[in-house]
């Protein structure tokens, strides 16, 4: 191929690369420093509650103030709103009249996991322990559940509505708790037999809690008895407390670098807290917005958007309508539409990297890689875009346009082969209520798994490029 060649296919193709390559010494120790801050709030916002808390912090310390603190909102006001302790709606009021709309990015907080039982606690006499039974949450592999050191989050609230909060496993001085897997030599035929989504079932998903019987003549269950014993000696909570409680199970310890050069950060839930956390730092380092900057948190997104925690609820539109209420002094649906119909949006969620010892599964020049960059992924869905999002082509024309603007890098990516699965986020949603959107994240291996990892680069530019879009005319 000539010289000339070479140049024409750069001009007329499309062709991400490594971003790294690009990447000065200087940059990379912003990029480190980032990523630093960011390993800090994912090690210390493992459930949705938690992430809410951590993002009000982060929120109060950058002169954001909860809404009800308004009289009213002008230009330049910073304001959040957080609906029942797990999602939250941050926003910059913009120069422009609040009725042409926000720039929005929405992404999730909740992550897969497994939650306890109502009535967890259980003992098995013969094997001389006491355990907790759990319900996975969202799509797991069980398998990677097992024999990993396990920490407990939550909340328990009392009959009389005192709430208590509980975290074990986190300090390097806490016991960990841990669901075992069968030894090799007696799994042949057991699990050997099985298909993977049964190599451990759910009900095999059972969390080692104590080995200690009570020292009572009197009590049956000793094990079991002791177990409530220490809750209680600890915590003041009974075994009935248990059933008005959301305990989850967690992956223990911090998340941290990956490779040689520490050029990845590996650990619990990136998705979808990277997300989250990128367009938290990004809505903090805005001041005068033309539009309206709205940062938005959902849960419930790996059960599938429901609930009133959830992206299929009407927490936007309440957002919305306390927006304007505050800003207009009255309310009417007709504003309230038109603010709806002027938004435009990005749906921030983590895309499938390509992994590199099961490539088969991708399209490769249609899959992202880590280190390219962002990811758009213009639809979603599975079985021929069923139940998906498809952004229309004038908008990924804008979103494009915004990126290469300010020199984001960017690939694009759709959620593995043809007909191979598939998968949904928020954007269909916002898409119901006349907000253009499209899904941008970044690229990560082990989705859903209790160790995911991503790259340093695209968290970096993941904020970045986020910053552009909010801020954007
Ligand atoms: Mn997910
Ligand atoms: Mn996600």
């Amino acid at each position: 191929m000539s010289e000339n060649d070479s140049d024409l296919e750069s001009e007329l193709g499309f062709s991400p690369e490594n971003i790294w390559e690009e990447i000065e010494d200087e940059k990379q120790e912003e990029i480190f420093t980032f990523a630093k801050d960011y390993i800090d709030f994912l090690s210390s916002s493992k459930t949705e509650r938690k992430s809410v808390e951590e993002s009000e912090k982060i929120l109060r310390e950058n002169s954001f103030k909860d809404i009800s603190e308004y009289d009213e909102l002008k230009a330049g006001d910073k304001v959040y709103m957080i609906n029942r302790h797990k999602s939250l709606a941050a926003a910059v009021i913009g120069e422009e009249e609040l009725t042409k709309g926000c720039n929005i990015v929405a992404s999730h907080i909740d992550a897969p996991r497994l939650d306890l039982k109502a009535r967890p606690l259980y003992e098995d006499k013969e094997a001389s322990v006491a355990l907790l039974q759990t319900h996975y949450y969202g799509g797991i592999k069980k398998y990677q559940w097992v024999n990993t050191p396990l920490a407990v989050h939550g909340r328990v609230v009392k009959e009389n509505g005192t709430p208590v909060d509980i975290t074990i496993g986190e300090d390097p001085e806490d016991p960990v708790f841990v669901i075992s897997d069968l030894l090799p030599h007696l799994s042949r035929k057991k699990q050997g037999e099985r298909k993977m989504p049964k190599v451990i079932k759910g009900e095999e998903l059972n969390i080692l809690i104590a080995g200690t019987p009570i020292d009572d003549e009197d009590v049956e269950n000793k094990v079991k008895t002791n177990v409530l014993k220490l809750l209680n000696d600890e915590y003041g909570i009974t075994e009935e407390d248990l059933t008005s409680a959301e305990l989850e199970i967690v992956p223990a310890g911090k998340c941290r670098d990956v490779g040689l050069d520490k050029s990845m950060v590996g650990g619990y839930a990136h998705d979808d807290r990277v997300c989250a956390y990128s367009s938290l730092r990004a809505l903090t380092e805005i001041d005068a917005p033309e539009k309206t900057a709205l940062v938005l948190f959902f849960d419930k997104e790996e059960i599938g958007s429901e609930g009133n925690t959830g992206a299929n609820s009407d927490f936007l539109l309440t957002v919305y309508s306390k927006l304007l209420n505050k800003y207009k002094g009255t309310y009417n649906m007709q504003e309230h539409r038109i603010m709806l119909d002027n938004s435009k949006a990005i749906s921030g969620d983590v895309s499938p990297g390509l992994n590199p010892s099961f490539k088969d599964v991708h399209d490769v020049q249609n899959a992202s890689s880590l280190g390219k960059g962002l990811v758009i992924t213009k639809f979603t869905g599975s079985g021929g875009k069923f139940s998906g999002n498809d952004a229309h082509a004038e908008y990924v024309a804008l979103i494009r346009r915004i990126f290469n603007e300010n020199d984001i890098p960017w690939q694009t990516a759709e959620l593995g082969k043809v007909d191979e699965g598939g998968g949904g986020t928020v954007a269909k949603f916002l898409a119901n209520l006349n907000i253009d959107v499209v899904d941008i994240g970044i690229p990560l291996l082990g989705m859903h798994s209790p160790f995911e990892v991503i790259s340093k680069a695209d968290l970096y530019y993941l904020c970045e490029g986020y910053r552009n879009f909010l801020k954007a005319e």
